[in-house]
């Protein structure tokens, strides 16, 4: 018996799939900043997503960014609504031995499954920020860095906070911009109002916090962070049409001491110059950037920083240190 095949697709002619644009986001601070201060660490954490064995800075700088984030929160009335117009425990600074005392008495309660009562607002938040980074295996080694985040959060609520707070126009102030090959974005921790201006976005600053001290940080640090603030500002004008009045970091370990600061240290706060001309420089950089890190992914290639091109801090915390052809520290073995 002859079979009659049916040959259902003759006469259908299909295109070949065009391949599709997908654009790459890129971070301003993750990314570019990352890559450009040790490509060889960016590859192996945020391309390749090894886990590093602590996270010390991560710790340090994100606990501080979000228990501040609430501190504007509980201003705002966003938190509680019967806080609105009030400074987290009202500017009150707790010593270092209540501190202490509160975090051994949670050890206890939490082994016992019992629930502490926090002291104050900013411990109340610092627990619920720490709680968040525990589950993503992000801790502090030690209970001073623990002590160290709690008191200069204080020390920052209770000198800036009062006048600070009611200027804030914005938190996590995201910004992002389509540049044909790839997305760029980033997010400006504050968008702080002049006073008694109009709604304006040319009136507003944009603020950037660090967890480091001015004076502990080397040349090319600073250098990455003008190039981030000016990237930021490019992307503000983007969004908004107009550049930012000014562009501020903040310096949080500046307030480190025994005692709360009566006024602002000199070297706390750094305006950070915001020219057109310096604007370009920064966005040509980050564009040739850019190019640099699809190059290294093409070639699975991640070079190591230039000696005097990275801190000893950096280099001595970095789990890539013993066979590191640049490792920028003496090497103790354990
Ligand atoms: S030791 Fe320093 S130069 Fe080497 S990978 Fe780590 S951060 Fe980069």
């Amino acid at each position: 018996m002859v079979i009659d095949r049916v040959k259902p697709f003759q006469g259908i002619s299909i295109s070949s799939p065009k391949t599709p644009n997908i654009k790459r986001r890129y971070s301003v601070t993750q990314d570019i900043v990352a890559f450009r201060r040790c490509a060889r660490q960016y590859g192996a954490f945020n391309v390749h997503k090894y886990a590093p064995a602590y996270q010390t800075q991560t710790y340090f700088g994100t606990i501080l960014h979000q228990v501040l984030d609430r501190c504007h929160a509980h201003f705002n009335g966003k938190i509680n609504p019967l806080t609105k117009g009030t400074l987290p425990d009202n500017g009150s600074i707790l010593s270092n031995d209540e501190i202490n005392d509160y975090f051994d008495e949670l050890k206890q309660a939490e082994k016992a499954k019992e629930v502490l009562v926090p002291p104050s607002d900013i411990v109340k938040y610092f627990i619920q920020v720490e709680n968040g980074l525990k589950s993503q295996g992000i801790q502090a080694i030690t209970q001073d860095i623990r002590l160290k985040a709690v008191k200069l959060l204080q020390y920052f609520n209770a000198l800036e906070g009062p006048e600070l707070y009611k200027r804030v126009k914005d938190t996590e102030h995201g910004l992002q911009a389509d540049r044909t090959t790839h997305i760029l974005h980033g997010v400006v921790d504050l968008l702080v109002d002049t006073p008694n201006a109009i709604d304006n976005p040319a009136h507003c600053e944009m603020w950037d916090y660090k967890g480091s001290s001015f004076l502990n940080i080397n040349r090319q640090d600073l250098e990455n962070y003008e190039f981030q603030m000016r990237v930021y500002a490019k992307l503000y004008e983007l969004k908004h049409g107009v550049l930012p009045r000014k562009a501020i970091l903040y310096f949080l370990n500046e307030l480190d001491g025994d005692t709360c600061p009566t006024q602002r240290p000199v070297n706390a706060l750094l305006e950070v110059s915001i020219k057109q001309s310096e604007i370009d420089g920064a966005v040509n950089e980050f564009a040739k950037t850019v190019l640099e890190i699809e190059k290294a992914r093409c070639n699975d290639q991640w070079n190591p920083a230039v000696l005097g091109k990275i801190s000893e801090q950096d280099c001595a915390i970095c789990d890539l240190r013993w066979d590191c052809p640049t490792p920028n520290v003496t090497l103790r073995y354990p």
